[in-house]
C-alpha cells in the first residue's frame, strides 16, 4: 500500500529522486528540455499508480444484483498498462474475464475498474492475473472465474533480449473452470484460441 504519505511530500521526493537519476544519465541536466521532465514525471507516477488509492471491495460491492443468470459471463480485450516492478518499464495488453454467477452480478464497467484498480500498480503479470481471479472469486463468489492476461513486457522489448511482439500468456482458473474441463473448454473456444496458457494459481 501507498502508506500515509502526504501528496506534497511524495511529489517532493519524486521529483528529488528524478533530478538524480537524470543526473547519472547527462550531465547537462539544466538543459530547457530537461526542466520540467522531474515535475511531469512525478505527476505521471500519480495516475500510472493511482491503483493503490482503488479499493476492490467498493468496485465489486456496490452493484450487487441477484440473478437467476447462470450461464457463462464473458468480458473479452480489456485493455491495460501496468508497470513491471523489476524494470519499472511498461507492460501491456489485455485482459479477458469469464465467470458463471452464483446469484451475484457486476456490470461490466465495474470489471474494468477492477482491471485498471490491480493494473495500475507495480506488478507482475502473474500476481496480478490471480488477484484479479481471487477478488472476483472472494467477492461475486461464482461458480467459476476465469481470467487470462496477454501482454508485452517492454522490459523483454527495450532491454535483454529484445525481442518485440513477444506475448506472454498468464492464467489463473477458479471454482468449476479449475475443475471442470467442460467449462475449461467452453471458456477457451468463447476465446477463440487453445489453451496454450501458463497457469497459475498463486
Ligand atoms: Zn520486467
Amino acid at each position: 500500500m501507498r502508506g500515509k504519505m502526504s501528496k506534497e511530500i511524495r511529489m517532493a521526493m519524486r521529483k528529488d529522486a528524478v533530478i538524480m537519476l537524470l543526473k547519472t544519465v547527462e550531465r547537462g541536466f539544466t538543459r530547457e528540455g530537461l526542466k520540467e521532465t522531474p515535475d511531469r514525471v512525478a505527476r505521471m507516477y500519480e495516475e500510472i499508480f493511482a491503483g493503490y488509492d482503488m479499493n476492490p471491495e467498493e468496485i465489486l460491492g456496490k452493484v450487487f444484483v441477484k440473478d437467476p443468470h447462470q450461464e457463462l459471463v464473458l468480458m473479452k480485450d480489456i485493455p491495460f498498462y501496468s508497470t513491471c516492478e523489476h524494470h519499472l518499464t511498461p507492460f501491456f495488453g489485455k485482459v479477458h474475464i469469464a465467470y458463471i454467477p452464483k446469484g451475484k452480478i457486476v456490470g461490466i464497467s465495474k470489471l474494468i475498474r477492477l482491471v485498471e484498480c490491480y493494473s495500475r500498480r507495480l506488478q507482475i503479470q502473474e500476481r496480478m492475473t490471480s488477484q484479479l481471479a481471487d477478488t472476483i472469486d472472494d467477492i461475486l463468489a461464482p461458480l467459476g472465474v476465469a481470467v487470462i492476461v496477454s501482454a508485452e513486457h517492454m522490459c523483454i522489448t527495450l532491454r535483454g533480449v529484445r525481442k518485440p511482439g513477444v506475448v506472454t500468456r498468464t492464467a489463473a482458473l477458479r471454482g468449476v473452470f479449475f475443475d471442470d474441463i467442460r467449462a475449461r473448454s467452453e471458456f477457451y473456444n468463447l476465446l477463440g484460441g487453445k489453451d496454450d496458457s501458463h497457469s497459475s494459481r498463486l
